[in-house]
């Protein structure tokens, strides 16, 4: 007999060699039905795998991360084996599960092309092997046997992938006629799966490379039951509205031109507009809670990311050194702020009376990503980092890790991003060797962390091992109108650039010492926050960030003049409006600005001109009637005051 102990700490003993299905089957034909997977001493297992040895079990159903993941895993192992029954002779290359389903690299051979068209053949396919409820069967294989298999079907990719394998570890999966080299797990078999969806496909090179082959990417998505498939499909068609590089378009914020090239983004007026009005309001957050703002150039000598560490690390896959043309100098673009903010600390002797010293920049950083990669203002080449760095004593951490999550609290309240997630990153207990910086000060500031997100009453997510080596850190990630999840802020306690730097300050003991650095980035990019507000707001930005609050619609030609007066009078709060003169009926220049998702339209008339008012219709359609112009104007104007200054608001 084998002791489970169940995450509940429960224990129960079983006969050896009993499987996850099994043990779900002992305790209700219910959980059997929903069970997934099973995570056995942390790791996820197939069903029907046998365990042998005492254990701890817990059953994985759809919602849990690991659950769903072996069954977008088995979904890519169904969709190879439908292609493998359509295309004969396909090759491929790999077919891993990701955030919302799968995708798998294929090559379907010379001439041939998978496209759109073909998609509901192969849900035909895949739905026809899910009718014959085909087991999905482990097997371990030795090295050479496995070279052997994947050679005499010609999958140079998989044996590619075979022979940096180490002899031992290698399994593969069948179903029906399909074998794939994997590691696992899958389902027990096919029937699992009940709705199925091919979606896109793409070209991506094998391996990443683009001096490789390109293959054919096609993505997919599974669920247990059709009702969730029917909901998604409506999710990514609503998701498709809210593109961001489209609204971005419709509305001029932002534009791209390959003159300029690829990943680098043109703000428009009115996009630089909302950029500002944006790093206005973080300024005064800043300043607030006492940052200094600081300027650094554009680019940096190699040899400070040498001394960084970054060179080293990304220096082969990032923007290669610029050359002077007659010093031998050699300069990288800036990758980080962090070593110049560095050298600002550097540029004096500090004393303990300095700390916290808090220097903040809208630092802009250049990362290299392949052009296949680029996606609208979210993956990008050269983005600004709404950054800071905080440099303070070990006692400091907690105090500005709590100030940090107000400063984001704020910020999330402020843009309406009412659901959000936290996840702490700490170090492996196990593998402490890992890491740089004493083991007291990671004690210190790892407790520093958990203490402020427990005063903060914020619902965390820890995760032991993820911590950077150079630092523990706590991720934000928000939540949009979709619910899709979206990784922004993020605050990392670093113990190794001060090391790296020789950063010091004298204590109130005389003595020299070396300061904590916590680097943090309420939006992460300004590029790609403003890609998931406007994905999050469908471009219907608070009224205190649109870049046009107002448009003002005279009914009639005659009626020009005072409007072009309403906006002058609305100038004077600082209201930004406009006039829409074109010669169009009243009813067309309604739809046009709706479209434009301004948020004021202001109608004008004969009326309206003789009492100085304005006829007010609110974005979504809302008729608010005849309003005093002046009143119309006090009233945006506390508006946008009461939003911009949330933290006056109880949270
Ligand atoms: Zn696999
Ligand atoms: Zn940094």
């Amino acid at each position: 007999m084998i002791k489970i102990t169940f995450p509940d700490a429960s224990v129960r003993e079983y006969e050896k060699g009993i499987t996850g299905l099994e043990i779900a089957n002992s305790i209700s034909q219910r959980l059997a039905q929903e069970v997934i997977a099973a995570s056995v001493n942390g790791e996820t297992w197939d069903l029907t795998r046998p365990i042998e040895n005492d254990a701890t079990v817990n059953l994985l159903k759809w919602d849990d991360e690991e659950g769903k993941h072996a069954y977008w895993h088995s979904s890519a192992h169904l969709m190879a084996e439908a292609l493998q029954e359509l295309y004969p002779g396909i090759k491929f290359g790999i077919g891993p599960a990701i955030e919302n389903g799968f995708y798998y690299d294929v090559d379907p051979g010379e001439g041939v092309a998978i496209k759109e068209a073909d998609f509901p053949a192969i849900e035909k396919k895949m739905m026809e092997l899910i009718s014959a409820k085909e087991d999905i069967q482990r097997k371990n294989i030795s090295k050479a046997d496995a070279i052997r298999m994947f050679s005499e079907r010609d999958e140079h990719y998989k044996v590619e992938l075979i022979n940096e394998l180490e002899d031992g570890t290698i399994t593969t999966y069948t179903q029906g006629r399909f074998t794939d080299l994997c590691r696992g797990p899958h389902l027990p078999n096919t029937s699992y799966i009940k709705a199925v969806k091919v979606l896109s496909s793409a070209g991506a090179y094998w391996r990443g490379d683009e001096k490789r082959p390109q293959l054919t990417r096609l993505y997919g998505i599974t669920f247990p039951k059709k009702k969730m498939l029917d909901e998604y499909l409506v999710m990514l068609e609503e998701a498709k509205k809210r593109d961001h590089r489209k609204i971005g378009k419709e509305l001029q914020l932002f534009a791209f031109s390959q003159n300029v090239g690829a990943g680098l983004p043109l703000w428009l007026p009115k996009g630089t507009q909302l950029r500002l009005r944006l790093e206005d309001f973080l300024k005064k957050i800043q300043r607030e809670f006492d940052y200094e703002q600081v300027i650094t150039p554009h680019i940096g000598s190699k040899q400070l990311y040498v001394t960084s560490g970054h060179y080293a690390k990304y220096g082969k896959d990032s923007f290669q050194p610029i050359h002077t043309p007659e010093e031998g100098e050699e300069f990288l673009l800036k990758p980080m702020n962090c070593p110049h903010h560095c050298e600002i600390y550097k540029a004096f002797p500090r004393s303990y009376k300095e700390l916290p010293l808090r220097l903040a920049e809208f630092g802009t950083v250049y990362r290299y990503e392949q052009s296949g990669e680029l996606h609208g203002l979210t993956r990008v080449r050269g983005f600004t980092q709404d950054d800071a760095h905080i440099f303070c004593t070990p006692d400091q951490v907690k105090d500005e890790f709590l100030k940090v999550v107000d400063i984001i609290f704020i910020i999330f309240k402020a843009l309406n991003f009412e659901n959000f997630e936290v996840q702490i990153s700490l170090r492996d207990p196990e593998n402490k060797e890992k890491y740089i910086g004493t083991d007291e000060n990671w004690e210190k500031a790892e407790r520093a962390i958990v203490e402020a997100c427990e005063e903060k009453g914020l619902n965390t997510k820890i995760e032991l091992g993820e911590a950077a080596f150079y630092g523990p850190k706590l991720d934000f990630m928000v939540k949009d109108a979709l619910g899709r999840r979206w990784q922004l802020g993020t605050i990392q306690v670093d113990y190794n650039l001060p090391d790296r730097f020789e950063l010091e300050y004298t204590g109130a003991d005389n003595q020299k010492h070396r300061p904590v650095m916590i680097h943090r980035a309420p939006f992460g990019s300004m590029e790609r926050f403003v890609a998931v507000l406007i994905e999050h707001t469908a471009g219907k930005f608070p009224l205190w960030l649109a870049p046009t609050q107002a448009v003002v619609i005279p009914v009639s030609e005659k009626f020009n003049g005072y409007a072009y007066n309403v906006i002058k009078e609305l100038k004077k709060f600082d209201i930004r409006a406009e006039v829409d003169d074109r010669n169009e009926k009243v009813g067309r220049k309604i739809r046009d600005n709706e479209l434009k998702r301004i948020p004021y339209l202001l109608i004008v008339g004969e009326k309206e001109a003789e009492n100085e008012e304005v006829s007010v219709r609110k974005q979504g359609g809302e008729d608010k009637g005849s309003v005093k112009l002046r009143i119309f104007a006090e009233e945006v104007s506390r508006e946008v005051e009461e939003m911009m200054n949330p933290e006056k608001q109880p949270i």
